[in-house]
């Protein structure tokens, strides 16, 4: 199990009034998985990524990542596991607009403390992986959108990341390209890296493994898609969702 997730809440206070973002979500990601969280805008997609990434802490509730209790572990420790072992994708790239494309895959491994040869083979191997090579030189303004998230994504796996999570990455694409972006996704799931993207569009949601659907900060869905279950009879059903689950026991 790579993540868990125990009644997760999340408020905002802005001024007077308390805005619930998430209004106590329960569930859990198996490693290897591939999870597509879809929902309105306003749903809380974005507010549980920031909290699955250890962005973000919830307001009450419980997560474990890799079995480790992450809710009170210090900011610096909470850093350490985000850089080593999540990788994360934006809908506008967020690309470092000064540096190259080799520059900005490198970048992770610069702060992870990786040597400079291993650092430039990596970075090769991932433009090379992601159809970019010819393009390592290349600032973000001379490459199109969907190169430009294409250099993201090989950003994403510099530190080969447990857990590859992914806002809206295909939002600013047109189908074509973002259907193109789904595809080196699922590659990346079938490379052993648990993925969730957060999608507001169904027919990418379709293509995941999982998709889990939120409203109004609640889990509504939980399901398989395309008889995802009968592809692994021994693989457990996800888990159901709200209370159903049974209390977590964190160490
Ligand atoms: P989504 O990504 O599904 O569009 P969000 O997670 O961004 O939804 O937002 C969920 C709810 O929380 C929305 O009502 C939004 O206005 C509110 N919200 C998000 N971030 C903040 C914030 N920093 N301060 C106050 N309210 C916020
Ligand atoms: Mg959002």
């Amino acid at each position: 199990m790579l993540v868990q997730a125990y009644n997760i809440l999340r408020s905002y206070n802005s001024g007077e009034a308390r805005q619930d973002a998430l209004k106590g979500c329960s569930f859990s990601i198996d490693d290897g998985d591939f999870v597509a969280i879809t929902g309105p805008s306003g749903s809380g997609k974005s507010t549980l990524m920031n909290i699955l990434g250890l962005l973000d802490r919830p307001t009450e509730g419980q997560m474990s990542f890799c079995g480790k209790n992450v809710d009170e572990l210090s900011v610096r420790k909470r850093a350490e596991i985000r850089n080593k072992e999540i990788g994360f994708v934006f809908q506008s790239y967020n690309l470092l607009q000064r540096h190259t494309a080799f520059e900005n895959v490198e970048l992770p491994m610069v702060y992870a403390g990786i040597g400079k040869n291993e650092r430039r083979k990596r970075v090769f191997e991932l433009l090379d992986t992601m159809d970019l090579k010819a393009r390592h030189s290349n600032y973000p303004r001379e490459l199109s959108g969907g190169e430009q998230q294409r250099v993201a994504i090989a950003r994403a796996l510099a530190n080969h990341p447990k857990l590859v999570l992914a806002d809206e990455p295909t939002g600013a694409l047109d189908s074509e390209r973002g259907n193109q972006i789904l595809s080196l996704f699922q590659k990346i799931n079938q490379g052993g890296h648990t993925v969730v993207i957060i999608t507001h569009d169904d027919a990418i949601a379709a293509r995941a493994k999982r998709i889990l659907r939120l409203r109004d900060g609640q889990i509504i869905e939980d399901f398989r898609p395309n008889g995802a279950d009968e592809l692994d009879p021994l693989k457990p059903l996800a888990p159901t969702i709200g209370p159903k689950l049974p209390p977590l026991v964190l160490r």
